[in-house]
């Protein structure tokens, strides 16, 4: 048995590392959209955000509450529902941090990570479980079915 993957459309892969480049040097965040199946998760659409956060903060992100709203109703009304978020790190580890650990995301969503920096960009997978994060493999599709 394969571990569960997080499988994302070139295109939303790409806006989303476009985004982290145009946010800089603050962290760029949105939601992942899609559905859960037992070989993982499929994003069907990105969400872009605006970051939220204390303007003076460079390394906090914040999804806009609206646009969280927004997208729940959506979800009730039949629309994709949400599986996840996304943010940057600038200069920052591909991995989550104390305060990724520390925010109060219910477990159970897949979380995108893109380290960004003038000589690099990298993105990575995880799972937020009850007990931390977990690595998910990240398989990006050149094509949807
Ligand atoms: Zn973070």
């Amino acid at each position: 048995m394969t571990a569960p993957s997080l499988y994302i459309a070139r295109a939303d892969f790409s806006r989303i590392e476009a985004h982290a480049k145009s946010g800089l040097p603050r962290e760029s965040c949105g939601l992942l959209l899609g559905v859960q199946a037992d070989s993982g998760w499929q994003v069907s659409g990105v969400e872009q955000s605006r970051n939220v956060a204390p303007q003076d903060r460079l390394d906090r992100f914040e999804i806009d509450p609206a646009l969280l709203l927004r997208i729940q109703k959506a979800a009730r009304a039949g629309g994709p529902r949400m599986i996840g978020v996304y943010h940057s790190h600038p200069d920052g580890a591909c991995e989550p941090s104390q305060t990724d650990l520390a925010a109060s995301w219910q477990s159970g969503m897949v979380w995108l990570i893109t380290a960004i920096s003038v000589e690099r960009i990298d993105t990575r997978a995880y799972l937020r479980e009850d007990a931390g994060f977990v690595p998910v493999s990240l398989q990006v599709m050149e094509t949807y079915e």
